[in-house]
This record gives C-alpha cells, structure tokens and sequence, in this order.
C-alpha cells in the first residue's frame, strides 16, 4: 500500500517584483513525489492569487536541463577540484594586478543572504568595490532618483496605497503582462487608470485615458505637468514651503514647457494632453507607477526625478492613495539594493563616504576594505574586454543575452583569463564562455528572503533537496572565502546566521539617518526566521511591526530632513532614428516568460512560442517594406543584427516596432534583442537606454 504524506510550505514566487507568495504541498509517496502550488492567502501582496507564471511552477521542478556538477574546462569535477583552482586562481591576480583586476556579477534571483555574503566579500575583504549586478540594468535610475530628491533609496509607498487612490498613473509599463498581479490589484480599485506608454498593449486596453506618447519624451510630458501646475495654482504650498526646497528652480526649468510645446514634443493632440494634467490636477490622491519605460534611458534619472517633483509639488506623497512608485522587474532587486548588489553602494544604504566606510569597517572587522566604488555594469564589461578586470564570477544571471551590445559582452568573456559562472542551469550564452561552472540551488531548494517592490521582505522557503551536487550560493561564496584566507569572518551555518548579520548592519550606528533599518530582526531565534511572516522595512525600535507608508511626518533622509526637487532639462534619446536606420525599436517581457526562458520554457503550457522572437510592425511599415505576417526578418543596428518572425499588428504605432526579450543565441541563432542596443548609458545611475534603439528592418 502506497503511504502518502503531504509537507506544505509557504515561500515566495520567483519570477517578478511583485513578490507574491506561494502555498507548495509536496506530495512524498513511496513510489512517486508530486509538488503543487497555489496562492499564499496569507501573503498580503497577492492574498492567494497567482498570475500565469507563478501558477505554472510545479511544472518546471526537476533535474531537466539542471547543471548537476562542477565543471572545469568543458570537464565535470569535484567540488574540491573546482574550488582550488577558482582560489589559486583569484589568489593569483589579485597578487599580480590588484584587488580591482577581479569582479563579481550578480542577480536579482539571487536572496538577500547570497547577496551579503558576496558583497561583503569583494567589498569588505578582497578590497575591490567591483560588483554590480543585472538589477542596474532594470531599476538603477529608480534608485538615483529616490536618493537625490528624497535622501534615499525608499520607496514611499504600499501595493495597499491602490485602494485608497482615485487615479492610478502608469508609465512606462505593461504591467498586465510583466506584474500580472499588481496589475489585478489596480483594475479592482475604484480609481481612474491612465496609461502612458508609446505602444498600446494590454494594459492600456483597460485604461480610462492612454497616452501614446512619443518614445522617449516622458520628462517632457512630466515638466509640462508640473508647469500646468504652477499655472493653474493646484501646488501644496504649505507642503512646498515646510518640507521641500529647491521649487523655484525646478519650476523654473518646467516653465519652458507650456502645453502647446509639450504635446508637440510628446506626439499628443493637446486635448488628451490637457485632459491628463487636468484629472491630476484635480485628484488628490494620485499614485503614479513607474518601471523600466521609465528607467532604461540615458535619462532615466531625470525622467524618475520630473515624475517625483509632480508628487512633492502636490504633496502627494506620504499619505494614503499617493506617491511616486517604482516597481521592480525582479523578484529580488530590492534586496540586492538593501545589502550594496550596486558598485556604488557599500551596504545597508551606506555610501561611499569616509564615514559610512569607516562604520562598516568597525562592523565587518574588514582586513581590506574598498574605499571607492567598482564599475557599473556596461563599464565593467567594458572592463573585461581591454584585460583590466581579468577574473570574473558571474552568479545566476546570463549577461551575454542581457547587456546592450550582448555581442561585446560574448566577446569580451571569450578573451577573460577566467569566467566562473555559478547557475542552476548548464546551458545558457553566459555559461558557453566559461572556464568554470558551479551547479547552484535553484527556486524549491534555496532558503533565504527576498524584498518585493513594496519594501516587503518575505521567506523564500527550500521545500525539494539540492539535485546532484548543487550547493547554494552563499555556501559556494563562503568556501571562496575560506579558501582566500577570510573564513574567520564567513562563518556562517544558515542563512539564518547571514540575515541577523544584515539586520544587525542596518542598525549599527544608525540613528534614524537611513532609511534602510532591519535592527529589530537582529535577534532572530533560527526557528523565528523560519517563521518570519512578510513585513516591510523599516522595521526597528520606532516600528517593530514593519512600515507601510514612509514620509507619513514628512521628515525625508536628506541632510535637511526635506525632500528635493530637481531641475529637469528633458532630453531626447541617445539613440537616434536616421536614414540608414529608421524604425524606433522597443522591447520587454511577453506575459508567459521570464528572462531568458531557463525556467518558464520547461513548463508546456508557458512554451506557446516559436522557435524565433515575433517581431511587432504596424501595416503601414510592413506595407512599406513589403513584409506579410510570419515572414523571417532582419533587424539591423549601428550594432548588431536580430532575426525573427513578424507580426503585422494594427495596434502598432507607425515607425515603430517591438521585439521581446527572452531569445538567446542558445536558442536561435541572431535571435538576441540587447545585440542591438548601443552600449550608451544615463549618466548618474548607469542605466543603459533599451527602450529606444534606431533600426533597419528588411525581409530575408
Ligand atoms: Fe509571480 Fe509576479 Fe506572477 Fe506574482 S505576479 S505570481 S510574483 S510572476
């Protein structure tokens, strides 16, 4: 007789910010093993719901396709063998060039305890601030623009601020595909939607009002808003006056913006310009998010910092049903940004001040700290290819599909004296171009937390054993670290043990001055962190059960306590169309895949896709260029060149196309999008420009 027992655990999904939690019931029998999932009730981001993706988890758990063992040079190994040489080998160049000839390229699939430990490593101990990770190419002008006007990266705030609001501005975002959920949650709300995005998608068929602006002209859009503001006396001037400076100069900048000016520059009828300034004029409780539409621009920055300056002109921000809102792309990319995953960040939301330095000096008992920050991901690979950095690790993410000019980043890892790449998976572009492959725990196995876009850190939960040789990735960065003579200050047994370190950091000498403080979680008991239920940071002495809303006493983290406009001067795109290349190309996530399809594709009910990308076209261009549907075409770039199939789609705005994501040379052959992107990048957070990139279509 067949016995049966169920173990249920609750975790987190692992595919987008939104960070919805997870019901498993793992089904041991004698002769078989099944794992179902649904939606956590109990997880106050999604309460029980699951988008396509996250429902389809069970359906891509097993050892298909897993990389199982070590390999060196093309060969499996042991783990004794694999770690000896990555050491002999960081050892050695570090001797010979350097702590900075060495990198680590990180993830945000990676939990926050992998995170600490890598960063403290490479930061702390090996004396190089040279990590980055693939979150820079997804929200780091989020994270500068936050810092610069409210004196840190905080999200104001709550995925609950939607059903207090009464219009829902979304930029740059098809949520209904890329946060399934989030998206459900501002469909129920009573409040009005505008959209604003170049192309209509399924999000902006729900909208009350879409914009189809011209792409690239978000600031303009945004400065003309907050010149109708001025004009039309709708400011909060007491909010201005007592918790802000810097208006008279913003609002200066934006007065060049008039409205007739603006729809010009946005590509509007003035009437559906004037119709979106006057609903947010006249609605107090606004709340505006925001994602990578935004941020992946060489003047991303800017344009965060043009929607934030409309929320702190209106005082819109600290109260329920308002703020600014960025949502992240990854499931963890917030917490990479709380432990310093970004080379211009140390860690806890400390800086590269001598201060800051010294504080978590004293706290890690560091043998060599960094003392500037390491290279932001476009420049460190850049890096790689001239011979500066001449030892890298890259850990579960594949930036030969996901950098711009993904051919230079395949390139540049080819001629790297040693590539390690840790992942869960053997076959990827990245993986192709290493000496070194680690077998890491994938989602199932690893135990750590994640943050979500609302600052919620949750448990992700390992409810399967590591397949073959898989270990985890905090383990495989401690063994390095023993191995390069720091084991005394990588100790750890648990990830329990890393956590209580990170939330101890966030309190270290802290007092009320960043906004990032975990201190209350310090003392976690093991067993409590098991059980740890979502909460949202900060959560300290002041705030034991967590904080949903920052800024309710509108006292911000700069040095003044007051929030900061900024003077925005919008500017166009890098990425210029011209003769030779003359399409606008865009590009994002189809709504049943993820990244580059290691996971999502082995589900057969996500794997609706042909072998090559489709490639969006409104009739005009595909008439122009005597394209008919599902015909092979060839993008081409000042680049690199892109193949697939099109797909002539009325919905889509003349001059323009859109491709997605998710295809890698592993796939097909030309099939990478981010092969055509040039690598230019905003100047204050490093964020290369997607979204924009001048191209030449031709039928094969
Ligand atoms: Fe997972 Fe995002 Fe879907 Fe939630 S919305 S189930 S986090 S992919």
């Amino acid at each position: 007789t067949e016995r049966l027992r169920a173990h249920r655990s609750c975790t987190t999904c692992p595919y987008c910010g939104v960070g919805c939690g997870v019901s498993v019931t793992r089904q041991v029998a004698t002769s078989d093993a099944g794992v179902s999932v649904e939606g956590d009730r109990q997880h106050p981001a999604n309460r029980g719901r699951l988008c396509v993706k996250g429902s389809a988890l069970a359906e891509t758990l097993g050892e298909r396709g897993r990389l199982l063992r070590p390999r060196l040079h093309g060969r499996e190994c042991d783990w004794e063998t694999a770690m000896g040489y990555m050491a002999e080998q960081f050892s050695r160049t570090i001797e010979r060039h350097g702590p900075d000839s060495v990198a680590f390229y990180l993830s945000g699939q990676l939990l926050t305890e992998d995170y600490y430990v890598a960063n403290k490593l490479m930061k702390g101990f090996i004396g190089s601030g040279n990590v980055d990770t693939n979150s820079r190419l997804c929200m780091s002008s989020a994270v500068a623009a936050y810092k610069r006007s409210l004196g840190a990266d905080a999200v104001p705030c709550c995925y609950e601020d939607l059903e207090h609001a009464d219009l829902v501005v979304l930029v740059g975002s098809n949520a209904a595909w890329t946060h399934p959920i989030l998206f459900q949650r501002m469909q129920q709300a009573q409040a009005k939607l505008v959209v604003i995005d170049p192309r209509a998608s399924a999000t902006s068929e729900t909208a009350d009002l879409h914009l189809a602006i011209t792409p690239g002209s978000d600031a303009a859009l945004f400065s003309g808003l907050l010149n109708y503001l001025v004009q039309g006396h709708h400011i909060d001037r007491q909010f201005v006056a007592e918790h802000s400076d810097g208006f008279q100069q913003a609002a200066a900048a934006a007065a060049a913006w008039g409205p007739d000016r603006t729809a010009r520059t946005c590509g509007l009828a003035l009437d559906e310009l004037l119709a979106f300034y006057q609903l947010f004029a006249s609605t107090k409780k606004t709340i505006t998010f925001y994602s990578q539409g935004i941020n992946q621009s060489t003047s991303g920055t800017d344009k965060n910092n043009a929607i934030i300056n409309c929320h702190l002109a209106t005082g819109r921000i600290g109260r329920p049903g308002c703020g600014p809102f960025s949502i992240t792309g990854q499931p963890n990319a917030m917490g990479g940004r709380e432990v310093g995953g970004l080379a211009n960040m140390l860690a806890a939301h400390m800086d590269y001040r001598a201060d800051h330095i010294d504080r978590v000096s004293r706290f890690w008992q560091a043998s060599n700290i960094a003392r500037r920050p390491g290279l932001k991901a476009v420049d460190l690979f850049r890096a790689v290819e001239c011979g500066e950095i001449k030892a890298i690790w890259i850990m579960a993410t594949n930036p030969a599909v996901s950098m711009p000019d993904a051919a230079q980043v395949s390139r540049a890892l080819r001629k790297c004296p040693l590539v390690v790449v840790s992942d869960c998976v053997t076959d990827t572009d990245t993986a192709r171009c290493a000496d070194l492959l680690l077998p890491a725990t994938g989602w199932g196995e690893k135990d750590g937390t994640v943050t979500n876009s609302e600052r919620r850190i949750s448990r992700q939960r390992g409810f399967l054993p590591p397949p073959g040789e898989a270990r985890h990735d905090w383990q495989i960065i401690c063994d390095l670290a023993n191995r390069l003579g720091h084991g005394e200050a990588f100790t750890y047994r648990h990830p329990a043990d890393i956590f209580r370190e990170h939330a101890a950091l966030s309190g270290f000498e802290n007092g009320g001055e960043r906004a990032f403080d975990i201190s209350a979680l310090a003392g976690l008991t093991r067993r409590q962190y098991e059980q740890l239920t979502p909460v949202q940071w900060p959560v300290n002495a002041a705030n034991p059960g967590g904080t949903a809303r920052l800024f309710t006493d509108r006292r911000f983290f700069t040095g003044s306590g007051r929030a900061q406009f900024i003077p925005v001067e919008p500017r166009l795109p890098r990425q210029q169309r011209s003769q030779g290349f003359p399409l606008w190309l865009n590009s994002g996530r189809l709504r049943d895949q993820w990244h580059t399809m290691t996971r999502t594709a082995r589900s057969r009910r996500l794997l609706d896709h042909s072998e090559l990308p489709e490639i969006q076209l409104g009739p005009a261009d595909a008439a122009d260029h005597a394209i008919g549907d599902g015909q092979l075409v060839e993008l081409r770039s000042a680049r690199g060149r892109m193949r697939g199939r099109a797909v002539v789609n009325p919905a889509q705005p003349a001059g323009q196309l859109f491709a997605p994501i998710h295809w890698s040379e592993s796939l097909a052959a030309d099939s990478r999008v981010s092969a055509l992107a040039e690598p230019v990048t905003d100047p204050h957070s490093g964020q290369p420009e997607f979204k924009q990139v001048a191209v030449h279509l031709r039928a094969v």
